[in-house]
């Protein structure tokens, strides 16, 4: 596709305007950035994963009837999306204490949460996406008292739906951010799914030895991001070594405890 108009491009990714009206490509960029982009590299391939991995995601999500954007894929590095209009808030789940909450709490990295916790950014780079209350979203206008009940109820399924998928192929999730937007479909509008869920966007520990399979490995220098991602791929049956798509789906680890 040559000379499409650009509408957005964020740090990992770029969307175009989509063949239809109402949808947009979103293409994977293979740019790695941190800590508000005070860290930045280009890691070959890592947009090809995201975009497989986020693909399978929200291929199942929809299926157990949770809106999304997402449409399909169209090739290595783009997918096909309904247009929305970003709700700017970063929506984040934990059920482990890591990052900026064990850091705020002084919580110990690992500790298992007592419930999984949904906290609420505000999306402004220039303020390093704040942590903000649902006061501060509702007066501000950015989401209203009904919409952040979609949006937290919608939050508590995902994790859900994720903790089960990554727990059988013996990867913990100890925390994602996601974000949500407004579809118009004639005069209604619902609150969908929207952007990716990726190791970009996830922390994700293999349970038995703890390594680190998300952008953490980036953020701190523990080694190969491209192989942390396609361990992820090759472990949900995305992938195979030589990254070659495998229909199998995921390839379910036996626990300490099966026979
Ligand atoms: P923390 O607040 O501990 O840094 O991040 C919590 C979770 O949200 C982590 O899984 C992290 O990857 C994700 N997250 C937080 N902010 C961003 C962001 O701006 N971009 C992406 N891709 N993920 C984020």
């Amino acid at each position: 596709m040559k000379n499409r108009r650009r509408i957005y491009e964020g740090k990992a990714k770029i969307l175009y305007e989509g063949p239809e009206p109402g949808t947009l490509i979103q293409f994977f960029k293979d740019d790695a950035t941190a800590f508000n982009k005070k860290k930045q590299d280009v890691i070959d391939g890592k947009g090809v994963l995201n975009n497989r991995i986020s693909e399978f995601i929200f291929t199942h999500l929809n299926q157990i009837g949770l809106p999304t954007h997402f449409i399909k894929r169209v090739n290595m590095r783009e997918q096909l999306i309904k247009e929305v209009d970003i709700v700017p808030l970063e929506v984040i789940v934990r059920n482990i204490a890591a990052g900026t909450l064990a850091k705020r709490l002084g919580l110990e990295e690992g500790a298992v949460l007592p419930r999984s916790i949904i906290e609420f950014c505000y999306k402004e780079d220039a303020l390093d996406d704040p942590l903000v209350s649902e006061e501060h979203i509702t007066a501000f206008g950015w989401a209203s008292p009904q919409e952040i009940d979609d949006i937290m109820a919608m939050a508590i399924r995902v994790n859900d739906f994720l903790t089960g998928l990554f727990a059988g192929v013996g990867i913990q999730l100890v925390d994602f951010k996601i974000e949500f937007g407004r579809l118009f479909e004639g005069d209604q509008m619902r609150i969908v799914l929207a952007d990716e869920i990726s190791p970009d966007s996830c922390r994700l520990w293999d349970v038995k030895t703890q390594q680190k399979l998300d952008k953490d490995v980036f953020r701190r220098d523990l080694g190969s991001l491209t192989e942390a991602y396609q361990e992820v791929a090759r472990r949900l049956g995305i992938m195979n070594e030589n990254e070659a798509p495998r229909p199998s789906g995921p390839v379910l680890v036996k626990s300490d405890n099966d026979d």
